[in-house]
C-alpha cells in the first residue's frame, strides 16, 4: 500500500478568510501575552513549582556568560514556561540567552513523516529566536555527547530543559546531569502539562476518576496567561554558524517511505490555524459528534501539542473563551486535553513499563495470561495488518486513514488497537503491533498519549474489568456491530476504501 498521503477533505488550502482571521488570532495572543505582562517574565510571578532543580549547584555562578535553554519537547518560542524560564535567568544575570535542539539521526520508530514536521517546525524557531536576539542552535549527536563541550566553550552558567516522562528522554536528562560540569546549575520546567507533573500528583494514578479533581482544583493557579518573551536585551558576540538544515534532513537514518502528510503544516503559525477552524466550525459540534468519525469534529491538534509547537494551554485559555456559547463543548475539550492528556504524562512519568505488558494492573495480566492459549481466528501477522489485509473493512479502512493521513480519528483508534489483540499471536505481540504501527505512522505518535491509549485498549490500563470473553478475559471488548450502532460504518469504509479479505 503507498504510504504517501492522499488529498482529503483535511488538506484543503486555507481560504483567504481563514488567513486573514488566523493572522488575527495570533495578534489576539500576541496582545494577550503583552497584556499580562509586557515587560516579560522577569517582572512576571513565574510559579516556581512549575520547575525543579536537579544539579547540586542551585544557583548561576559568577562571571557566567550565557544561559542555555536544551529545548526538546516544547518546540516553540512563546507560551512556553520553560523558554520563559530560561529568559527570567539570562535577564537576572545579564547575559546572552541561547537555545539549542539536539538532532538524533534514529529515534524510536519516529519516521521521515515525523523528522520532517520537527525539523520544519524548528526552522520558525530559528526563526522568531533571530528575531527576538537569542542564539539558536541545531547540536547533531545525543544532548550528553553535544551540550557538556558547548556549555564548557561558551562558559553558559545555567541549564534549563523541559519535561519528558518518556524513557529515553529521562536517561537523557539523567545523563546530562551527571557529565555538566558540577558547577553549572540545571533545571528542569514542565512546559508541557497545565499543573506541572509533579504537582497534579506525587503517585501513579489509577484512573481519569482519581486525577481529575487533583487536576481540575489547581487550575485557578496554573491556567494563566503568558508573559511573552522579549526581545534579549544581551546579545550574544560570539561566533553564529548558520544552520544547514538539509545537512540535518541529510543524517536522518530514519524510515524514509513514510512521507509527509499534505493536511498537517507544521510551526505554531500552522497550529494556530488549525486551532482557529477548530473553534470557528467544529467546536460548536465536539460534546455531542467527536465519537464519529465520519463527521470528523475533532480539533486534530495533537500533531502540534505533541510536538510542542502549540501550547496546549493556550489552546485552552482560547477554547475556554467560547464557555458561554459551547459550554458543554469546552468542557468535552477540557476533559480531553487536561485530564486525559496529563494522566497519560502521568502514567508514563510514575511507571517505569509504560508500554509493555508489565505495566498493567494485576487483574488485566491475570485475565490476559488466563486467555492467553484461547484461539485467534484469524490470525494475523504484522504485515498483513500494516497493509490492512483484514477480513474487516472498517479496520482496514482505518489502517489506511493512518497510513495515509498520518491520524486516525479518536473512536477508531479504540477499535483499531482492540481488534489487534483479537488476531494477534500473544497479547505482547498486541500491544508491540499496536506502538509500533501507531508510532510509524500517526503524526501524533511516539508520545504518552499513545502508549496510553495502546495499554488502554489492549491492557484496561484507567479502566475497569468487563464481561469475561474468549481471548479479551476482562478486558472491555469492541465489535463491529457496535461501531455500526455508533456510526455509518459503510459511509466511513466508501470513504477510504478498505476491502475484505477472507483469509
Ligand atoms: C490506540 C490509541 C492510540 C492513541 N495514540 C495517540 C497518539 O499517538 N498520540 C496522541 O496524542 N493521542 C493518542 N491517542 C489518544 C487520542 O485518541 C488522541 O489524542 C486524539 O485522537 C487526537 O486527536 P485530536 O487532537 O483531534 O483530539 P481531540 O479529541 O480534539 O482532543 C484534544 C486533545 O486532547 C488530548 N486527548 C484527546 N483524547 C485523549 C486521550 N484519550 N488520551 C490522552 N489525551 C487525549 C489530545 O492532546 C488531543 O489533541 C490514542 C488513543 C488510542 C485509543
Amino acid at each position: 500500500m503507498s504510504k504517501r498521503s492522499k488529498t482529503t477533505s483535511n488538506s484543503e488550502l486555507p481560504s483567504k478568510s481563514i488567513k486573514v482571521e488566523t493572522s488575527k488570532l495570533l495578534e489576539h495572543f500576541e496582545k494577550s501575552r503583552n497584556e499580562c505582562c509586557s515587560r516579560g517574565i522577569l517582572e512576571f510571578p513565574f510559579i516556581k513549582k512549575r520547575a525543579r532543580i536537579i544539579s547540586t549547584e542551585t544557583n548561576v555562578k559568577k562571571g557566567s556568560k550565557g544561559i542555555l535553554y536544551w529545548m526538546n519537547r516544547d518546540q516553540r518560542v512563546q507560551d512556553n514556561w520553560a523558554f520563559l524560564f530560561a529568559q527570567k535567568l539570562a535577564l537576572k544575570n545579564r547575559v546572552p540567552l541561547h537555545v539549542c535542539f539536539c538532532l538524533l539521526p534514529k529515534l524510536a520508530d519516529a519516521t521521515f513523516r515525523h523528522f520532517k514536521f520537527l525539523i520544519d517546525g524548528l526552522k520558525d524557531v530559528e526563526e522568531e529566536c533571530k528575531s527576538l536576539n537569542i542564539n539558536f542552535l541545531l547540536l547533531l549527536g545525543s544532548p550528553e555527547e553535544k551540550i557538556p563541550q558547548y556549555v564548557k566553550d561558551e562558559h553558559i552558567g545555567g541549564v534549563i530543559c523541559d519535561l519528558s516522562p518518556l524513557r529515553l528522554q529521562k536517561e537523557w536528562v539523567e545523563n546530562l546531569k551527571s557529565s555538566l560540569q558540577k558547577d553549572v546549575t540545571f533545571v528542569q520546567v514542565d512546559a508541557h502539562n497545565i499543573v506541572p507533573i509533579w504537582e497534579a500528583s506525587e503517585k501513579k494514578e489509577y484512573s481519569a476518576r482519581t486525577i481529575r479533581n487533583k487536576i481540575n482544583s489547581k487550575l485557578s493557579e496554573y491556567l494563566t496567561d503568558f508573559p511573552p518573551v522579549i526581545k534579549h536585551p544581551h546579545e550574544y558576540k560570539g561566533e553564529i554558524n548558520k544552520i544547514d538544515w538539509n545537512q540535518a534532513l541529510d543524517s536522518l537514518e530514519c524510515d524514509r517511505s513514510v512521507t509527509e502528510v499534505a493536511w498537517a503544516h507544521p510551526g505554531y503559525q500552522n497550529g494556530c490555524k488549525v486551532l482557529y477552524e477548530f473553534c470557528d466550525a467544529r467546536l460548536k459540534l465536539f460534546a455531542d459528534q467527536r465519537n464519529d468519525p465520519n463527521e470528523m469534529v475533532v480539533s486534530n491538534l495533537s500533531p502540534w501539542f505533541n510536538f510542542g509547537q502549540l501550547s496546549c494551554q493556550r489552546a485552552v485559555l482560547y477554547v475556554k473563551t467560547f464557555s458561554k456559547k459551547y459550554s458543554k463543548s469546552v468542557e468535552s475539550f477540557c476533559e480531553e486535553a487536561i485530564v486525559r492528556r496529563e494522566l497519560a504524562d502521568n502514567f508514563c512519568f510514575y511507571e517505569e513499563n509504560y508500554n509493555n505488558i508489565s505495566g498493567l494492573h494485576e487483574w488485566a495480566r491475570k485475565t490476559l495470561n488466563d486467555h492467553r492459549k484461547d484461539k485467534r481466528s484469524p490470525f494475523y501477522t504484522e504485515n498483513e495488518l500494516e497493509e490492512a489485509k483484514t477480513y474487516d473493512d472498517l479496520w482496514n479502512s482505518a489502517q489506511i486513514q493512518l497510513v495515509n493521513e498520518g491520524k486516525m480519528h479518536g473512536f477508531l483508534r479504540m477499535y483499531w488497537a482492540k481488534k489487534i489483540l483479537e488476531w494477534a499471536e500473544s497479547p505482547e505481540e498486541a500491544l508491540r503491533i499496536a506502538i509500533h504501527l501507531n508510532d510509524k505512522f500517526s503524526l501524533d505518535g511516539n508520545d504518552p498519549n499513545g502508549y496510553v491509549g495502546c495499554m488502554w485498549s489492549i491492557g484496561g490500563i484507567h479502566d475497569q474489568g468487563w464481561a469475561e470473553r474468549s481471548i479479551f478475559g476482562k478486558i472491555r471488548f469492541m465489535n463491529y456491530q457496535g461501531c455500526k450502532r455508533k456510526f455509518d460504518v459503510p459511509a466511513f469504509v466508501r470513504r477510504y476504501g478498505g476491502k475484505v479479505y477472507n483469509k
